[in-house]
């Protein structure tokens, strides 16, 4: 595994989570005061899926999301059959992989880091796949998050996987919360 899934890996488990948590933890201690208004909705867990508002849903890492959604992610994640930089087959053990984080083939990729190994340019070019993959995580934390509260009719999942009724008196807080997430996710940047 290169270094960079490997810095991926890391960040995803331990920040993304802890960013989440602060919006989940809000919102499970607003709803305890307000278990009244809370509509049984059923229970799902990772990788059901369901009808719901017209809509089809699954749970996919913890999250409610339309499954439409996920096919179009799914089909911008194709891996093409050669390389767009050396034109050559993308045939090799590491390739797919490579190609989804580089966008090149393991071969490219290898001559790549190589490359800037020698020119001292590598430090560089690390900091700057990380702070990107914390661009991204902040872009897909935020549309998470703005999810969640326009969706507030149909309800949330909860970190349990139980759908949940959301109210709409919380939004602000939740709001609040997110801007915090994304302080924190920010100062993970290396300067
Ligand atoms: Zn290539």
């Amino acid at each position: 595994m290169s270094n960079e899934s490997l810095l991926k890996k890391e960040f995803k488990q331990s920040d993304v989570q802890r960013a989440r948590n602060l919006v989940n933890k809000d919102f499970t201690a607003k709803t305890k005061l307000q278990t009244g208004y809370k509509k049984s909705l059923g229970y799902h867990k990772e990788g059901d899926i369901w009808e719901e508002s017209g809509k089809t849903w699954t749970i996919k890492n913890g999250i409610k999301q339309n499954i439409s959604k996920l096919q179009k992610a799914r089909e911008l994640k194709k891996t093409p059959l050669f390389c767009p930089e050396c034109n050559t087959i993308m045939n090799h053990r590491y390739d797919k992989e490579f190609y989804n984080i580089n966008k090149r083939c393991f071969n490219c990729q290898t001559v790549f880091e190589t490359k800037l190994k020698i020119s001292g340019e590598w430090e560089e070019y690390q900091k700057q796949i990380h702070n990107s993959e914390i661009d991204n995580t902040i872009q897909n934390y935020e549309m998470w998050v703005d999810d969640l509260i326009n969706n507030s009719n149909d309800g949330f999942i909860s970190e349990t996987g139980e759908l949940e009724n959301w109210s709409k008196a919380n939004t602000s807080n939740i709001v609040k919360q997110k801007e915090e997430a994304i302080k924190y996710l920010e100062n993970l940047k290396k300067k």
